[in-house]
């Protein structure tokens, strides 16, 4: 950047995370910048624990559009921000920033991209979800098919004390009904499940991981989505697929993630094929 005048410095973003590991992020949002011609780059921050206050004190000064936050900075970035976002503010985790009007505004594109992939093949008003996991994931996919008046949430968890806080949770904030399942024999899948999701880490990495379910109660009218993206081809699609189900991969969910956060960051609608091949090319499965 030698000797650029401040004009055609490049609007910046990034991410900000501890020790993230093998995430593509990167290459997709900055394909996405070279293909529309955006002067804008993202730039990967190592930032612990300790540092946040002053990181984010820090993009501030240096001009930043906004960042991205993954863990463990989505719940402890909040006091270090000057507003949230609905979602965000619902599920109390923020994983994008925004300025606007020189504001730093914390918002949440997880459940969004979540969102936007699944409504490709069903739209969940009115319907019957049961999310595995009552994690950060689940959290922002709950939150946000609450906000798309899913009929039913039920939330089934490993840990019942945090499954019951997001089951409260979507009945308190949104009027949601919810039930709440304790996962510790194997899962018949209820009758009346439209949608089933994985928002459990299991099968991150592990293309073979099983999910402790009953695979002869899933009925080939419910469609399967997983947030698993390393592998995209976990146990729960092929075995999803092979019992006739519609399936989602985790690859539609970290793709329309990342459209959100760089639609709020330059108000462009980014192309999401570009965006798809580039995850697809950083994961090795192009
Ligand atoms: P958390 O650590 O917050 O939650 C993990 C969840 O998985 C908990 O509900 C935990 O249950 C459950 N779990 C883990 N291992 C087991 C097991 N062996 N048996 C039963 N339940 C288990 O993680 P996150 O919610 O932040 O992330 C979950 C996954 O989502 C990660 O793999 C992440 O990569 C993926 N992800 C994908 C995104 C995408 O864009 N595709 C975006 C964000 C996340 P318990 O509460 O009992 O511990």
């Amino acid at each position: 950047m030698s000797k650029q005048t401040p004009d055609f410095l490049p609007s910046l973003v990034g991410s900000m995370s501890q020790g993230a590991k093998g995430n593509p992020t990167v290459e997709m949002i900055e394909a996405a910048f070279c293909h529309h011609s955006l002067h804008y780059r993202y730039i990967n921050m190592e930032v612990t624990p300790d540092n946040l206050a002053d990181a984010v004190k820090g993009a501030h000064a240096m001009g930043f559009k906004g960042f991205n936050c993954s863990l463990p900075h989505k719940v402890s970035v909040i006091p270090h921000l000057d507003a949230l976002g609905e979602s965000a503010d619902i599920m109390g985790a923020v994983n994008c920033v925004v300025k606007r009007k020189n504001q730093f505004i914390g918002e949440n594109t997880d459940g969004k991209g979540f969102l936007k992939s699944l409504q490709s093949v069903i739209e969940p008003e009115g319907k019957h979800v049961v999310i595995l996991g009552a994690g950060g994931a689940a959290r922002a996919i709950a939150v946000e098919l609450g906000l798309a008046r899913a009929g039913k949430i039920t939330i089934v968890n490993r840990s019942p004390q945090r499954g019951h806080d997001l089951s409260q949770l979507l009945t308190n904030k949104l009027s949601i009904s919810t039930d709440c399942i304790s996962w510790d024999k194997t899962l018949d899948i209820p009758k009346d499940t439209d949608v089933l999701v994985n928002a459990t880490s299991i099968g991150l990495y592990d293309g073979n991981a099983q999910i402790d379910i009953n695979l002869e109660s899933l009925k080939d009218t419910t469609v399967v989505a997983d947030v698993i993206f390393s592998p995209p081809e976990t146990w729960l699609i092929r075995k999803a697929r092979h019992r006739g189900c519609q399936t989602l991969d985790g690859l539609g969910m970290i793709v329309n993630q990342g459209i959100t956060s760089v639609e709020y960051w330059t108000g462009l609608r980014p192309d999401a094929s570009v965006m798809r091949i580039a995850v697809e090319k950083a994961l090795n499965l192009a």
